[in-house]
């Protein structure tokens, strides 16, 4: 199947075309692990996770990896200022390093609720302090950087493609970078790959001084080529990484390596709430517990984010939320009923395998068509409503059925796993269901009510929903 997406560097849709027929490396600006990550940060973590799923579905071998920003990330993405994980350590009293422990656990645990596919590699900025150097090194020696002092700068003027991905002109940004002034700079635009600092918690001895911590920028620059390679297929992150973070990555790895960065830039909008900004004043800055205290899962939120396009805003409010658990449990209810269709054994019909067939061709292409999701959702919307109203309950359309979600299933992650079965000790298997519902026929036409009601609890506890109807007991879980 052919892919395509939006490649914001292009600001074109392209054809996928992979570097390695087969195969495709992705890299994902993760967390700046200073707070627990809230829902905004998980839309451009889910994004990623889909980019993973579509592409291990469609038959490609992927390499994915996502870093971890311990140090480096100043308040106001900006070169001044204090490190986001010193203001939060002060603010708590703790030792940074503390909190990037505390928060990176966090942060793994909820890409686990909400059915992440682990990448290979989560890298942290401060165990790739060497690798940052040696391409600093290589920029300063190819005149693309300067040292003040113990402060090292990328010269943007050397690097003529500077702002071709932000569409920013670096005429512009002198004349607005004026008032942050900067003596040190030859050019306002430059930025810093390496800053120093005695007062700095987290910071390293190495050639440019004692005191030293690297910028933002060169982190990414740095651990994407270590796992990925100097040219690598997809880097991704959420639409405020445009600039100035990733137009400093492509100047920095491209000039320090003299070819092509990253094929393919792809950028997700912000997840807003209420209709704006999340802010801490605003008390709208949720994190997974949050929903879970209001009787969400994660997936319910996962399932929110689907059904936006990747490039449109998406907005949160408990409503919406809502309205998304509801849309999934019918999913997952639907799913519950063709499962004891195909148990049922009832005739086809052609027309509505067919239907099938159209609604599997019809996700297929909105995933191919820059990741269609909320598309992709509704073809699988449009079959259910076509099934259920034509009363259809068919053995090989429910087969054909329950394939085509479980292909959605993988794509998107629409269901949440059930626990281990074997865990619950009132589980039962299918086998085990049918045996106590032959059971029940028996002890009824026996006149045994008592058995009859045992045989219901028990079903009843193992979550097993039973419905009576003119062509015998249908059973689904719960
Ligand atoms: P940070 O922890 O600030 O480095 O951000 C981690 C990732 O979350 C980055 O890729 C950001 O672009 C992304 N991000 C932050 N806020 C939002 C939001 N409201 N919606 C979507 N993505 C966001
Ligand atoms: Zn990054």
């Amino acid at each position: 199947m052919e892919l395509r997406f939006y490649n914001s560097y292009s600001r074109q849709i392209e054809d996928f075309r992979p570097i390695e027929p087969g195969k495709v490396r992705m890299y994902h600006c993760g967390p700046t692990v200073y707070q627990r990550p809230h829902i905004g940060n998980y839309r451009a973590f889910l994004f990623a996770d889909l980019l993973r799923r579509v592409f291990e579905a469609y038959g490609f071998e992927v390499q994915q990896v996502m870093n971890l920003t311990d140090v480096g990330h100043l308040l106001n993405d900006a070169d001044e200022g204090e490190d986001k994980l010193e203001a939060q350590a002060r603010k708590d009293q703790v030792d940074p390093w503390q909190i990037v422990e505390t928060v990176s656990q966090q942060f793994f645990a909820d890409l686990d609720a909400l059915g992440v596919r682990p990448a290979h590699h989560y890298p942290r900025a401060s165990d790739h302090i060497p690798e940052m150097v040696t391409i600093i090194e290589a920029l300063i020696e190819k005149g693309h950087a300067y040292r003040v002092g113990d402060n090292v700068y990328f010269d943007v003027s050397t690097f003529p493609r500077y702002g071709q991905l932000s569409g920013n002109k670096v005429e512009e940004l002198e004349a607005g970078a004026r008032l942050e002034i900067n003596e040190e700079k030859r050019h306002p635009a430059d930025f810093a790959l390496w800053k120093s600092d005695p007062k700095h918690i987290m910071k390293w001895a190495t050639v440019f001084g004692e005191h030293g911590f690297p910028g933002w920028h060169i982190e990414c620059s740095a651990m994407a080529e270590k796992y990925l390679g100097k040219h690598f297929d997809i880097h991704t992150g959420g639409e405020d990484n445009v600039f100035p973070h990733h137009e400093c990555e492509i100047a920095q790895s491209e000039a320090a390596n003299e070819q092509t960065f990253v094929n393919l830039w792809m950028h997700t909008r912000f997840l807003q709430v209420d209709g704006g900004k999340m802010s801490k004043s605003l008390g709208n800055v949720y994190s997974l517990d949050d929903l879970a205290e209001r009787g969400y899962s994660a997936w319910d939120y996962r399932f929110l984010v689907l059904r936006g396009h990747y490039r449109t805003q998406v907005n949160f409010t408990w409503e919406i939320l809502r309205s998304a658990k509801e849309s999934r449990a019918k999913l997952a209810d639907w799913r519950s009923r063709l499962q004891a269709a195909m148990r049922g054994g009832a005739a086809d019909s052609p027309a509505s395998i067919g239907a099938v067939t159209t609604a599997r061709q019809a996700f297929d292409a909105a995933i191919a068509d820059d990741l269609n999701t909320p598309e992709a959702v509704a073809a699988l919307f449009t079959l259910r409503n076509e099934l259920v109203h034509a009363g259809e309950t068919g053995t090989g359309t429910s087969e054909a059925a329950l394939a085509l979600l479980d292909h959605a299933d993988a794509v998107l992650g629409l269901f949440e796993p059930t626990a281990d079965a074997s865990e619950d000790p009132n589980a039962l298997s299918d086998a085990q269901v049918e045996a106590l519902i032959a059971e029940r026929a028996e002890v009824r036409a026996a006149k045994n009510w008592a058995r009859a009601d045992e045989i219901r609890d028990a079903l009843q506890a193992a979550g097993i929903v039973l419905e009576d109807t003119a062509s015998g007991v249908h059973w689904h879980r719960s």
